[in-house]
C-alpha cells in the first residue's frame, strides 16, 4: 500500500508519494495545480470549498473563509462557526487532508490510508496531537508527524545524494511561520542538531504591512473615505497586497487599483519601498537565524555547509542578499513549494518498512536499506515538572501559595528518543500523603523555569505514600519520550517502591469527539 508525505501548511498544502522508481512525485489538485491554498470557503451548511476556488469566493463573502487557522493548532477553545455549526481547527485541517487525499486517490486509484503530516519544527506537544488527530478525523492512519525542516533536508539529500558528513541550514519562511534549523546529514541519515522559529512570522506580516500601505494611499486620495469597516474591500486589498508582493519579488516596481464607493485609487510601489516597509520583519529571521547557528556551536557544530531555502517567501530578492551577506555560504533553494511534501513522502516509506510492512513494489536489497537509515530529530521545546521553591519562606507554612516553577527533565534540544533516569526531588511537607506530578512543556523559545512561561500539559498522582515520611523524602522522577514524541512519566517513591506510571494525557479530543468530528467532516460535499 502507497504510504503518502503531506505539507499541511499554513498558507498552501502538497501531497506526495513515491513512485515504483523511488522517486517522489507530487499530486496535482483538481485545478491541475501542485499545491492547495489552505483556504476554506463554506458555501452552504456541509458545503465547502477548498484551495484556489476557496480564495476566489473569500473576496464575494469573506465571513464564509477561512485561512491562517493552522496558527491556532492545539489551542484549546478556538471554533469557528459556519452556517450554525463550529469548527475547530483539527476538523478543518481534516478537511483540507481529505480534499489532498481525495486528489491523490484520483490520480492512483487506490485508496490512500497512511501518511506522515509535516508540522513547523517548533510545534509543540498539543499542535502536534492536534496534527495527528486532524489526519484520524479525515480518516487516515497517521504514521507519523514529521518536522518540516527535515522533511526538507530529507528530500534535498535525495535529489542530490551529498557525499560524506555535511551540515546544513535550513532557512524556511512560509506564509505564515518562520523557522530555521540546523541539520546534519550523512549518507541516509539525517540529525536534527536544534531549531528556532516564530509561528507568528511569515509572508502574512508582509502582506499586512502592503495592506497598509495600500489603504493610507487610498485614503490620503480620498480623505472623505473611510474603507477599512467594509469587509469585502480590506479581502481585496489583502488579496492584492500579496499578489504585489509576489510580484516585486521579480520587477522592482508595480501599481494595483483600488475601488471603494465609486471611487478609485491607482498605488504603485516599489521593490525599495517594501523592502524599507518591512526590514524589521526580515531583520527578525536573521536575529532568529544567527541565535540558531550559536546554538548549533554550542552543541559542537562550530559550522554549516550549505544553506537550505524553503518556502515561499524566501523568493523575495531581499531574503537571499540579507542572507548571503550574513553567513557567506551557498545558498541552495530546492523547489521552495515541494520539498517538504517530498520529503514527507520519503520518510512515510521509511516508517511503512521499519515498522514491518512488506511492500511488494520495492526490493529487499532497497527495503534493507530503508531499514538502515535513521531520521533523529530533537525536542523542540523543553519538558519538566513543576516543584515548590523551598527558599520561599511560605513553602513550610503555606504551599499552595509558595513560589513554584518548573524544573527541565528534558531541554529544548534533547534528541529523541531520550530517557532521564530516575531525577532526585523531595517531598514538600512532613506526612506527605500522596504527590500530584505536574508535567508542564515550555512555551516560548527560550527556556524559563517561571510557570508563566511554560504550559501545563498533563499530570498524574503518586498515592499511598508511607506513613511519617519527613519533609525532602527522596522522590524520583523519570521521563521517558519516544521517537515520536510520546512522554513517559514516572515518580517513584523508593523506600516503599510505591509508584505511578502515565502516558502523557494531553489536552485534545478523546476517541468519541475524534469519530464525532468524522463523521461531521465526511458529511461535508468538499470540492477544489
Ligand atoms: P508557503 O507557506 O511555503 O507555501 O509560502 C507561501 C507564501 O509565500 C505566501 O505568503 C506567498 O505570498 C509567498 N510567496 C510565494 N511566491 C512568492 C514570491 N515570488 N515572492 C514573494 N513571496 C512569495
Amino acid at each position: 500500500m502507497t504510504a503518502f508525505g503531506i505539507d499541511l501548511g499554513t498558507t498552501n498544502s502538497c501531497i506526495a508519494y513515491i513512485d515504483k522508481e523511488g522517486r517522489p512525485v507530487v499530486v496535482k489538485n483538481a485545478n491541475w495545480e501542485y499545491t492547495t491554498p489552505s483556504v476554506l470557503y463554506f458555501d452552504r451548511r456541509e458545503t465547502v470549498l477548498i484551495g484556489r476556488e476557496a480564495k476566489k469566493a473569500a473576496l464575494r463573502a469573506p465571513h464564509l473563509a477561512v485561512q491562517l487557522f493552522k496558527r491556532h493548532m492545539g489551542h484549546e477553545g478556538v471554533e469557528f462557526p459556519f452556517h450554525g455549526e463550529r469548527y475547530t481547527p483539527a476538523s478543518l485541517a481534516a478537511l483540507i487532508l481529505k480534499d489532498l487525499a481525495a486528489a491523490a486517490e484520483r490520480q492512483l486509484g487506490e485508496p490512500v490510508r497512511d501518511v506522515v503530516i509535516t508540522v513547523p519544527a517548533y510545534f509543540g506537544v498539543a499542535e502536534r496531537e492536534a496534527t495527528r488527530q486532524a489526519g484520524r478525523i479525515a480518516g487516515l492512519n497517521v504514521l507519523d508527524v514529521l518536522d518540516e525542516p527535515v522533511a526538507a533536508a530529507l528530500s534535498y539529500q535525495d535529489q542530490t545524494s551529498p557525499e560524506g558528513v555535511r551540515h546544513l541550514l535550513v532557512y524556511d519562511l512560509g506564509g505564515g511561520t518562520f523557522d530555521t534549523t540546523v541539520i546534519r546529514v550523512d549518507g541516509g541519515d539525517v540529525k536534527v542538531i536544534c531549531t528556532g522559529g516564530d509561528r507568528d512570522l511569515g509572508g502574512a506580516q508582509w502582506d499586512l504591512r502592503i495592506r497598509d500601505f495600500l489603504i493610507n494611499a487610498f485614503v490620503t486620495r480620498h480623505p472623505g473615505l473611510d474603507p477599512t469597516a467594509d469587509e469585502k474591500f480590506m479581502q481585496e486589498v489583502w488579496v492584492n497586497a500579496e499578489e504585489l508582493k509576489e510580484q516585486l519579488s521579480g520587477v522592482r516596481t508595480r501599481a494595483c487599483t483600488l475601488q471603494f464607493a465609486g471611487q478609485t485609487a491607482r498605488v504603485e510601489m516599489s521593490r525599495q519601498q517594501l523592502e524599507d516597509l518591512t526590514a524589521d520583519l526580515l531583520d527578525r529571521t536573521l536575529d532568529i537565524t544567527q541565535a540558531t547557528i550559536a546554538k548549533a556551536r554550542a552543541k559542537g557544530v562550530p559550522d554549516f555547509d550549505e544553506v537550505l531555502l524553503v518556502g515561499g517567501t524566501t523568493r523575495m530578492p531581499a531574503v537571499e542578499d540579507r542572507l548571503k551577506r550574513l553567513l557567506d555560504r551557498p545558498l541552495r533553494r530546492h523547489e521552495p513549494d515541494l520539498a517538504v511534501a517530498r520529503g514527507a513522502a520519503l520518510f512515510a516509506l521509511i516508517r511503512q518498512v521499519q515498522g514491518g510492512v512488506r511492500r511488494p513494489d520495492i526490493s529487499e536489497e532497497h527495503a534493507e536499506t530503508i531499514r538502515s537509515r535513521q531520521v533523529t530529530t530533537v525536542l523542540s521545546r523543553g519538558f519538566g515538572v513543576m516543584v515548590l521553591d523551598d527558599r520561599d519562606p511560605r513553602a513550610m507554612t503555606d504551599p499552595v501559595r509558595a513560589r513554584k516553577f518548573v524544573v527541565h527533565l528534558l531541554p529544548a534540544g534533547t534528541a529523541l528518543p531520550a530517557d532521564t533516569g530516575p531525577v532526585s526531588f523531595g517531598t514538600a511537607i512532613d506526612n506527605q500523603p500522596a504527590i500530584e506530578v505536574e508535567v508542564w512543556e515550555q512555551s516560548g523559545p527560550e527556556s524559563s523555569e517561571e510557570l508563566a512561561d511554560n504550559t501545563l500539559i498533563g499530570h498524574g498522582k503518586l498515592r499511598d505514600l508511607p506513613p511519617k515520611l519527613p519533609r525532602g523524602s527522596r522522590i524520583e522522577i523519570t521521563f521517558f519520550l519516544s521517537e515520536t514524541g510520546l512522554l513517559t512519566v514516572e515518580a517513584r517513591e523508593p523506600q516503599s517502591g510505591q509508584q505511578v506510571r502515565f502516558d502523557l494525557k494531553i489536552g485534545g479530543l478523546d476517541q468519541a469527539a475524534v469519530d464525532l468530528a468524522r463523521t461531521s467532516v465526511a458529511r461535508h460535499d468538499i470540492s477544489s
